[in-house]
């Protein structure tokens, strides 16, 4: 008689984005689920800050954090896409860089994935698989943890919060068209090979009389020669937002302009 495959245990995952939220989960449930697997899906065009605060975690995690990555570069998808920019109604970045290699890496085996949305988010809902495999768990919504909550896991741990977060609202691909337009600043300053680059995606189709842009309706190269408006501007807001009660600038930063839930996975 033919001995039946024992059932594979069920894989516990958690994604990382290099973001505060998934690495405070991350964090808190490091001793409550010991067999968890932590990856990160990497794009090919993150932060060097991004990359830097997964090794650290990594260390902290005591185990590693299984590196996802689909051998192609972001170029090679663009071309593939017609060299049309990704932008919010079409994201096909996400869906290419982020969540195929994601179920690639889970592929048949029954997953519970961990998700970082927090208790004062709960309406947002993330990236929840279509595969009936993966079902998803909210920790932080289940054990109604907040933003306060987050940044304390964060400090107690001894980790703190990702660097980028001195200049830039949240984690994701330096290009990230999400990103506000003090943010673009921000990047020509401190990363202007990256800013160069990002600039040079906009060139395709323009010898056809089009242009795409990162930031809505207005060029990279147009954007930063207004960089001491945009800042003005960016720095009167930080001021309107810390005055309005029980709203931080972190805060203000990270939910006054968020994207819609379907892009959770690159920035939580
Ligand atoms: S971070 Fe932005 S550009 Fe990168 S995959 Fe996500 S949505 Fe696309």
């Amino acid at each position: 008689m033919i001995e039946p495959k024992p059932k594979k245990p069920v894989r516990h995952l958690l994604g990382l984005s290099g973001g505060k939220d998934s690495s405070a989960l991350a964090i808190y449930l490091r001793d409550k689920v010991p067999e968890m697997e932590y990856f990160f899906a990497d794009t090919g065009a993150e932060l060097p800050e991004t990359l830097e605060f997964v090794d650290v975690l990594e260390d902290y995690l005591g185990k590693p954090i299984k590196r996802l990555n689909t051998g192609r570069s972001f170029e090679h998808y663009l071309k593939l896409n017609g060299n049309f920019l990704p932008t919010a109604k079409s994201r096909w970045c996400t869906s290419e860089l982020k969540i195929k290699p994601f179920e690639e890496y889970v592929g048949s085996d029954e997953a519970i994935t961990y998700v970082a949305i927090r208790a004062d988010e709960s309406h947002r809902q993330g990236y929840l698989s279509s595969k009936t495999n993966i079902s998803a768990r909210y920790p932080f919504i289940e054990d109604e943890k907040n933003e306060e909550d987050i940044r304390e896991i964060l400090d107690s741990s001894g980790i703190g919060m990702p660097k980028y977060y001195e200049w830039r609202s949240r984690s994701g691909c330096y290009f990230c068209f999400f990103q506000r337009k003090v943010e673009w600043v921000n990047l020509s300053e401190r990363y202007p090979i990256l800013f160069e680059q990002a600039r040079k995606y906009e060139e395709f189709h323009r010898d056809q009389g089009r242009t795409h842009t990162w930031s809505q309706g207005e060029r990279l190269d147009d954007l930063v020669a207004r960089s001491g408006e945009i800042k003005a501007n960016a720095e009167q807001q930080e001021i309107a937002d810390a005055k309005k009660p029980k709203k931080r600038l972190l805060e203000s930063l990270t939910q006054s302009d968020r994207p819609d839930d379907g892009c959770l996975m690159c920035i939580l």
